[in-house]
């Protein structure tokens, strides 16, 4: 990351001459690693007064009290454990899917993926070639079938194989908050009929920065997302925003992407994130 809070680490050891680097500049830099005004004000106003010998123990405890105190792992149910991910159109939803089914079948559980976004018979297409790579089942529905209809095969098809995970592929482009809101209800109503559902991730593309977490505000207020995957942090010079997402939502990011392959999928680990951001 070209971007850190070094500076801040040295500025607060008194390592760096005060001329070259003021406060103001430092601010300057919080806003354009993603952090937004708020958030980058409060950090400045919060550091201003760590006082001591350890300046980094301190900073450290600071930017942690910034991110969610919520659990990270996988909501586990005693039956199918069922997820539905939701995001943006083009945030790597149809990926996280696919990583997820790989991690799973990596720690030998066996999943049932579902094509609920029906919008496009590329989406199935995509998902369908994931699925055959990573190796598990996926139900698919014909063309512009009903989203919920798809899920709720799903949802039968793992009840019948007694899968451990469903995981559910959903569309983005929906026009507004009420569409949103009524497609996904409509996808959890009729998967419970069968299983009830364990985890709403939502999907952020972390080079968005800002606008991405004003899209997670509209998808947070649609549906009750349980946890984010916060995608693209791979060449992504904006580490900070996984922190400024944490701050304004309160909901824990439980796994990052960090490149296109399946493998490219860890989950997030808050003491390697601020070891990332400080040094
Ligand atoms: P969806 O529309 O939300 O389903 O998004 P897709 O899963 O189709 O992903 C959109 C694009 O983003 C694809 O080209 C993915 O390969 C790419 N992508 C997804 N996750 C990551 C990531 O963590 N890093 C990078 N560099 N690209 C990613
Ligand atoms: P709609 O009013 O026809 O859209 O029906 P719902 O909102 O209840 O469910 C949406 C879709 O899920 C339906 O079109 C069906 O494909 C499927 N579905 C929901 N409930 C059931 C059920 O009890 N049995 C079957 N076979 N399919 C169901
Ligand atoms: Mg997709």
């Amino acid at each position: 990351m070209p971007w850190s809070f070094s500076k801040i680490v040295s500025k607060l050891r008194g390592t760096s001459t005060a001329t070259e680097l003021d406060w103001d500049e430092l601010q300057t830099d919080l806003i354009s690693a993603d952090l937004g005004p708020r958030l980058s004000s409060l950090l400045i106003e919060e550091a201003k007064k760590i006082k001591g010998e350890d300046a980094l123990g301190s900073l450290r405890e600071i930017l942690s009290n910034h991110l969610s105190k919520k659990s990270r792992s996988i909501n586990r149910a005693d039956g199918t454990t069922a997820i539905m991910v939701v995001g943006v159109n083009g945030t790597g939803k149809t990926t996280s899917v696919a990583r997820l089914a790989h991690l799973f079948k990596s720690e030998n559980s066996s999943v049932v993926l579902a094509a609920a976004d029906t919008f496009r018979a590329a989406a199935i297409e995509q998902l369908s070639t994931w699925a055959d790579r990573v190796g598990v089942e996926v139900v698919v529905g014909g063309a512009k079938a009903d989203p919920a209809s798809v899920a709720f095969d799903g949802a039968k098809r793992s009840v019948e194989l007694q899968s451990d995970y469903l995981i559910i592929d959903t569309a983005g482009r929906l026009h507004n908050k009420s569409d949103l809101m009524d497609e996904l209800t409509k996808i959890r109503r009729v998967v419970e009929k069968s299983v009830p559902l364990s985890e709403v991730l939502l999907v952020i593309d972390a080079t968005t920065g800002q606008n991405g977490i004003a899209q997670a505000k509209i998808f947070s207020q649609a549906v009750a997302v349980t946890g984010l995957i916060v995608t693209k942090l791979d060449g992504s010079a904006r580490g900070g925003v996984a922190l400024a997402i944490e701050d304004e939502l309160d909901i824990p990011i439980k796994f990052v992407g960090l490149g296109e392959s399946e493998k490219d999928f860890a989950p997030f680990v808050t003491d390697m994130y601020i070891d990332g951001l400080i040094n």
